[in-house]
C-alpha cells in the first residue's frame, strides 16, 4: 500500500517504529512492507498467508488514505474500480466518479514526493 511521508511519520510516531522498518520504495513511491511469513502488510495482525484469513489492522485509526479508500483502485483509464484481488469486493458499492477524483488526487500527491 502506498503512503505519503506525512502518513509514514504519523505511523512511526504512533508505533515507535522507524519509517525504514515498515516501508520500502516502489519505483520511488513510499510503500508499506509486507511481512515475509504472512505476505500481508506488516501492520496486519494475522498468522496466515491465506488471502481469506482473519486479520485486524493494528494501526486502524491512523491507517494511510490508500487503506481508507481500498478496495477502490485506479484502472488504466484513471477510473476507480474495485480491486480484483480483494476477496471482499462484492461487499462494496461500485466506485463513483468522486472516488476516481479522490484516488487521482492521492496518486498526484504520492508522485509529487518521488
Ligand atoms: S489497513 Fe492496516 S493492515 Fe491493511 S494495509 Fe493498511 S495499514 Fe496495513
Amino acid at each position: 500500500m502506498p503512503l505519503t511521508k506525512a502518513e509514514a511519520s504519523l505511523l512511526s510516531r504512533r508505533t515507535g517504529i522507524d519509517v525504514d522498518s515498515f516501508t520500502w520504495k516502489n519505483n520511488g513511491v513510499l510503500t508499506l512492507l509486507n511481512d515475509e511469513t504472512t505476505r500481508a502488510c506488516v501492520f496486519l495482525l494475522t498468522s496466515s498467508a491465506d488471502v481469506n484469513a482473519e486479520g485486524m489492522c493494528s494501526v486502524y485509526e491512523v491507517r494511510p488514505r490508500g487503506c481508507r479508500t481500498y478496495p477502490n483502485v485506479l484502472n488504466d483509464q484513471d477510473e476507480a474500480i474495485l480491486d480484483e484481488g480483494c476477496p471482499h469486493r462484492s461487499q462494496f458499492p461500485t466506485p463513483s466518479e468522486e472516488d476516481s477524483i479522490t484516488l487521482l488526487n492521492l496518486e498526484e500527491q504520492l508522485l509529487r514526493e518521488v
